[in-house]
Parts: structure tokens; C-alpha cells; sequence
């Protein structure tokens, strides 16, 4: 009955974690959540004034322009402008989407065809290899080694595997594994694209979830990254919008028309009222990013604790609302999470959800309160 492209899908591991935790909570087990990369906290209030305002304007409930409201492309231009010092044409160089993922999966339907290979982290957020199969691509995964720090090694990748790559997909801030690229990395990245014709899509939703003095660069500040690269970027996780369904994506205007030319045939863009929203968010206060900044820093600095009790050796990252750390000797990623899940009710997700190179670690979340954490480490203690 299902088409190849479904049949052919890995399984789909989350479902099955959802599952056991809903069995769990059916046995009157008290679950704390730390599976999910989903924040926890709403949205800042004035943000939500904005939609309630704009909800109740007659003239925002028809179709939206494809390409997004020249207002809120422009407030996406001044945030990145504010943010990281690049100028944007809000015309041609950035684009509304329904949240990232879906630009992350519609891209590969402009550059790729049938048969075209495309770069894929491993472990990765699972809509790059998806929405490459789903193209008719063929992934060729970049492992994302610890040594490494967890950054592809792009002089591993053949010659000809390069030559025949049409995209490349990366993300940092990293989600799984919280790691960080600098400036040089990126730059790396654009001479090489350059050198092999590819496409660099930067997934950047993390750039705002950052601690202490670390703040995430852009793909876009690399000297050479606007000739080659796109990035996709979100309110998800920086306003706390991920039920809302708005990002943009941002970078060269072949690129950006290409995804554009794809959208327009799909969909038929964001509600005004969200993009309004979204203009507030971007625009307005910025003080609930660095109040944002310090809850998660709290979270962080308690979980790495409790882990340390269990004898993990966790490292803070330096950004992502996640924390990566190895599994005790005689646990694969699978046995120790449904240990955790069993022994104590925490949910975890294990990393080989993430790609066959997660195997060996577990992610942790920290979007459950303070309280909640306290309450996963003194759990952890007792085991
Ligand atoms: C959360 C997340 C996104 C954002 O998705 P939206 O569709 O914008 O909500 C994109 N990429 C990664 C790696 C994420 O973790």
C-alpha cells in the first residue's frame, strides 16, 4: 500500500520510547521527562500579546504571501544584523519558513536529483537523511566523532564522493551531542563547498542557546559562506515558539529561490498573525533570552552534577539545551535508557536514535524545571 520512500524509512525510535514512557506513566510511575527537545516554557507574554492583537485584525486571516511578509523578512534581516553583524537583503536573501524542518526537508527537492549524494551528519537531527531519501538522494554519512568534536572530518570524504555531493548539512550548536563550531570551521566548509560545487545548509536553530561567555557564530560571518551557503534559522528555540511553526532561511538568493520555488508549490506560507508575532519577537525586548540563557545554565550545572554522582563523566557544553555523555561500560545507548526509564522513571533518548554513530551515548534534556532535575539527580543518587 505505502510507497518505497515510506517502506524504505529507518524505524522510527522515538515512537518507541513514547511508548514505554506511556506505559511507565500507566503504571503510576512518576516520569520526568528529559527525552524531549521541546522547551518547557512559554513564550514571553508580550510576544503572545502580539498574535492575540493581530488575530483580532479582520485582514490577517487570508492567505499569506509565499515568501513570507516583507515586515517580517525585514525583522529578520535586523536580527540578524543585531545578531551577528551581517547585512541581508530581506527581499531576496531570506525566506519565512514553517519552522526549519520544513525548509531543512524541502531543500533537497530544488538541488538534488535521483541518484545525487548528499553529505549527512551522523548523529544528526534525522530530517537531513530524510529529506534526502525522500529527494531520492543518497546520504554519505560525515561521522561526528568525539576526538573530533563532534565536527566532520571533510578531508575523510573521497574525492569523488565530494565531487558528486550536491549538499552538505550541518548544525552547530549541535544537536545531539551540544557541540560548537568556530568561525574557521565554517570557513573550512565554504572552501570546500566552493572547491566541489555543494550546497551548504546550516541549520541554526541553537545560536541563542548559549552559556557563559560562548556565543554561536553564523555560517553566514565565513568569508566565502554567502556564495555557497544557506542557513535555516528558527524562533523555536530561542522564543519558545515551537508550536507556532515559524523560522526563516537566510543566505545566498539562488539558494534561498530555489527553496522558495518548492515552498510556493507546497505551501501556502504562515499565518500573518504568527509572522506578526514573530516581527514582536525579533524586535522587541531581548531580555527574556538572557533570563532564558541563565534557567538552562542552572539546569546544566545541576545535571552535570548528578551525573558526575553516577560516575559519568559529563562536560558542559557550551550551548543547545542538551547534554551527550557516554553510557556506563556494559550499556548500549538502548539498555542503559530503558534502565533509566525502569529504575528510576527518567527519560532519556538513547543516541542511536540519532544515526548508528550516536551508538554509545544518551541525550539528556533540560527543558523540565529546576525542581524536576533536582528531583532526576536525587533519583540518580539513590540508584
Ligand atoms: C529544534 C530543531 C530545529 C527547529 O525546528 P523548527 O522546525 O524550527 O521548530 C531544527 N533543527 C534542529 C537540529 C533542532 O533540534
Amino acid at each position: 500500500m505505502y510507497a518505497k520512500r515510506l517502506t524504505a524509512l529507518p524505524p522510527y525510535l522515538f515512537a518507541a520510547i513514547d511508548e514505554a514512557k506511556e506505559n511507565a506513566t500507566k503504571q503510576g510511575v512518576d516520569v520526568i521527562d528529559l527525552g524531549v527537545g521541546d522547551p518547557d516554557l512559554p513564550p514571553p507574554a508580550h510576544i503572545i500579546d502580539a498574535l492575540c492583537a493581530s488575530a483580532h485584525d479582520p485582514k490577517r486571516h487570508q492567505y499569506p504571501s509565499y515568501t513570507g511578509m516583507l515586515t517580517f523578512r525585514g525583522a529578520a534581516a535586523e536580527w540578524y544584523k543585531k545578531t551577528f553583524n551581517i547585512t541581508l537583503d530581506p527581499v531576496s536573501e531570506v525566506l519565512t519558513l514553517i519552522g526549519s524542518k520544513e525548509g531543512l526537508a524541502h531543500i533537497p527537492l530544488a538541488f538534488v536529483n535521483p541518484g545525487d549524494v548528499v553529505l549527512v551528519p551522523d548523529p544528526a537531527y534525522p530530517v537531513y537523511k530524510i529529506g534526502t531519501l525522500f529527494a531520492g538522494g543518497v546520504p554519505y554519512t560525515m561521522p561526528l566523532l568525539a576526538e573530533a568534536g563532534f565536527l566532520p572530518d571533510l578531508d575523510a570524504i573521497p574525492a569523488d564522493v565530494a565531487d558528486k555531493a550536491k549538499l552538505i548539512f550541518l548544525n552547530y550548536p549541535n544537536n545531539p551531542t551540544a557541540a560548537v563550531a568556530d568561525l574557521s570551521f565554517f570557513k573550512e566548509v565554504a572552501d570546500f563547498a566552493s572547491e566541489h560545487d555543494i550546497i551548504v545548509v546550516h541549520d541554526n536553530p541553537y545560536s541563542e542557546i548559549t552559556f557563559g561567555k560562548y556565543r554561536a557564530p553564523s555560517l553566514l560571518s565565513a568569508p566565502g559562506a554567502m556564495d555557497v551557503g544557506i542557513e535555516m534559522h528558527s524562533l523555536s528555540k530561542t522564543y519558545n515558539m515551537t508550536g507556532w511553526r515559524i523560522g526563516f532561511a537566510v543566505g545566498n538568493p539562488e539558494i534561498i529561490s530555489g527553496l522558495g520555488t518548492v515552498k510556493t508549490n507546497i505551501d501556502s506560507g504562515v499565518f500573518e498573525p504568527v509572522q506578526e508575532a514573530a516581527i514582536t519577537a525579533l524586535t522587541g525586548p531581548q531580555d527574556c533570552i538572557s533570563d532564558m540563557r541563565k534557567i538552562y545554565t542552572e539546569r546544566r550545572d545541576l545535571m552535570i552534577a548528578g551525573l558526575r554522582t553516577l560516575g559519568i563523566d559529563a562536560t558542559p557544553p557550551e550551548a543547545t539545551f542538551y547534554i551527550w555523555t557516554p553510557v556506563p561500560d556494559g550499556y548500549t545507548s538502548l539498555t542503559f535508557s530503558a534502565m533509566l526509564l525502569e529504575k528510576i522513571g527518567i527519560v532519556a533518548t538513547p543516541g542511536v536514535g540519532f544515526g548508528e554513530y550516536g551508538e554509545g551515548y544518551v541525550r539528556f534534556s533540560l527543558t523540565s524545571s529546576t525542581d524536576r532535575i533536582a528531583e532526576a539527580v536525587d533519583r540518580m543518587h539513590g540508584m
